[in-house]
């Protein structure tokens, strides 16, 4: 089969490899759809952050370079291990690529006994730390990986599942409840996938800061009641997102998503919330940022973070992007082959990202 695999830092190869024996708690899945994410273009440009170092194996699953990338797929189930009782031949699916535990056959280390499986202590992500991806023709994935698509979902929308997890974790790791007033600093994909999940949820009032014209555009049609540029300020008014906060939402908000990581968001997204709210970090970082302590103390404002998703988390999403499917479709702006994955895929998204949310590669046609 064909398999897009990361052998090293802007070393990419369409490679053609063996398929693998489906386990007898394993399924196979033919993979109709496959989106790259923010971190397939880490990984490509300076990795291997996530893929195993050179010379390394995973510990619990024995991933080593190179790795089949993909971990944003849906494909249809061509054959199911013989333990396996809950799924079957021809349904259609998206895969959960977060691994834990039980993917290993392990007892279920503290987080995972308390539910919090996106933080296992063994965690590892197919499509990035396990031998296997979705870029390729066909995935054997472990049967705790899978997740049938609502009856009717296309393949492609299954393959939005996944980045919509995401927000939809970070929405409920935060807290928020109908009513809240929210800021989102930036609206890159995971930003859009906020702005559909905290509307399902019914924010009062949604804020985003974006400083690309396009992204800005596209976060006024996913429905924020404000776009603010950050750069737009005079040197009186001081910081423009917290003054729209404060204009549009009393005291502040409730909650800011910060979807961007560098300094000027994270000091945003603390200046903006009320006392008492919370500012939840969603970026992955590439350095440590410095906070001034007293601006959460003297307030009492938390400031937290969250990371991936349960499959509590993918069914949530999974019915939200069944339930909007006009709005989802918009996060899609370009399809590409596999066979032209690099060209029009990952060097797309790095040298034209502000015309793109969400490229998906076609594998295998619906
Ligand atoms: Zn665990």
């Amino acid at each position: 089969m064909r398999a897009l695999r990361f052998h090293g830092r802007e070393d990419l190869r369409l490679d053609t490899i063996p398929t693998d024996e489906c386990g007898p708690t394993e399924v196979r899945i033919k993979v109709g759809y496959c989106g790259i994410c923010g971190s397939d273009i880490h990984e490509y440009l300076g990795g291997p952050i996530l893929a195993p170092q050179h010379g390394e194996k995973h510990p619990y699953n024995g991933a080593e370079l190179p790795v089949t990338m993909g971990h944003e797929m849906a494909g249809t189930i061509t054959e199911v291990g013989k333990e396996v009782k809950n799924f079957s031949v021809g349904q259609k699916v998206a895969v959960i690529p977060a691994m834990d535990d039980r993917h290993y056959g392990l007892d279920p280390c503290r987080m995972c006994s308390l539910g919090k499986r996106n933080i296992c202590k063994r965690t590892a992500y197919y499509g990035l730390s396990a031998p296997v991806g979705g870029f390729a023709d066909e995935i054997v994935v472990s049967h705790h990986a899978v997740l049938p698509l609502p009856d009717g979902m296309s393949l492609k929308l299954g393959a939005l599942c996944e980045p919509i997890a995401v927000a939809w974790h970070m929405v409920r790791a935060a807290g928020m409840v109908e009513g809240d007033n929210c800021v989102v600093l930036g609206a890159g994909p995971i930003g859009l996938a906020l702005l559909l999940v905290l509307k399902s949820k019914k924010a009062r009032k949604i804020i985003v800061s974006e400083v690309t014209a396009s992204r800005a555009e596209a976060a006024k049609q996913f429905g924020a009641d404000l776009v603010v540029n950050p750069l737009d300020s005079d040197s009186t008014s001081g910081d423009p997102v917290v003054k729209a906060a404060h204009d549009l939402m009393g005291e502040g908000a409730d909650i800011s998503f910060d979807a961007s990581g560098i300094q000027a968001t994270l000091n945003t997204a603390i200046a903006c919330v009320r006392p008492a709210g919370t500012v939840f970090n969603v970026a992955i970082h590439e350095k440590p940022l410095s906070i001034n302590l007293n601006d959460l103390t003297m307030t009492e404002k938390k400031l937290t973070g969250g990371i991936c998703y349960t499959r509590e988390d993918f069914e949530g999403a999974s019915q939200l992007v069944a339930s909007n499917t006009e709005e989802a479709e918009k996060m899609i702006t370009s399809i590409t082959a596999l066979d032209d994955i690099v060209k029009g895929g990952f060097l797309e998204l790095i040298n034209n990202k502000a015309n793109h949310v969400k490229i998906l590669i076609e594998i295998n046609k619906e």
